[in-house]
């Protein structure tokens, strides 16, 4: 009889390390200086979390305004200051409006597969810093909007991590149950809403971010600081 090769178990002993880890607090943030994420970051602050924020440069049309954001706003925040991944990927496999052209309808602006692909990146350096997880801005206006962020997408994103890496991943989702009203709120009263921007379509002119007044996002945004105006 040929004698037998060992069996395997690297992967059934990094499980079990993975399992008796110990949580750091340490978790990333999907980060664009927009409002959902921007309330999210602060939302993990207030439960004493360490917000690493990742901001993705894929050639979107609005990413010189969001830069100015991301390489400031952060340590402002309370967070730690934004790491950058530049990637053309998008732009090699998709036509989407939103990668340099001018988007205003939710249509223009589908990048498909872009935040499954996104949190899986977000993934890989929440594994570099040890963290607990990844975190995405996703409210409850999102949902039945894009495939990829709605509540059993993200979950089903934690389940992947967790396979991946060998340990719990969590998906935190703190702005899961709010409004996009509630959550322009609470950056008002905080004093941060002029920090974040929600264009599709925003440039940056003189080192002022200028919006667009006219795509889906810049709308939602303009009506959700009218009605709190009003109250
Ligand atoms: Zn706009």
């Amino acid at each position: 009889m040929n004698e037998k090769e060992p069996v395997k178990t690297k992967s059934n002993e990094d499980f079990l390390e993975g399992l008796q880890r110990k949580e750091t607090g340490r978790v990333v943030l999907m980060y664009s200086g927009g409002v959902d994420c921007t309330a999210a970051g602060l939302l993990l602050r207030e439960q004493g979390l360490d917000v690493f924020p990742l901001f993705v440069d894929y050639g979107q049309s609005s990413s010189e305004a969001e830069r100015v954001l991301v390489e400031n706003v952060p340590v402002r925040l309370g967070f730690r200051p934004a790491h950058i991944v530049e990637t053309d990927i998008m732009k090699q496999l998709t036509k989407s409006k939103l990668l340099g052209q001018e988007a205003l309808s939710d249509d223009d602006a589908w990048v498909p597969g872009r935040n499954t692909l996104f949190m899986v990146i977000a993934g890989i350096y929440a594994k570099q810093i040890d963290g607990d997880g990844i975190a995405i801005g996703y409210m409850l206006d999102d949902n039945f909007v894009f495939g990829d962020n709605d509540y059993f997408h993200h979950k089903g994103i934690e389940q992947v991590l967790s396979h991946s890496f060998l340990q719990p991943m969590q998906v935190f989702l703190p702005t899961r149950s709010m409004t996009k009203r509630e959550l322009i709120q609470k950056l008002t009263n905080a004093g941060f809403i002029d920090l974040t921007v929600s264009c599709w379509n925003a440039k940056v002119e003189k080192n002022k971010i200028i919006s667009c007044h006219e795509c889906a996002n810049c709308l939602e945004r303009e009506k959700g600081i009218n009605e709190l105006k009003k109250e």
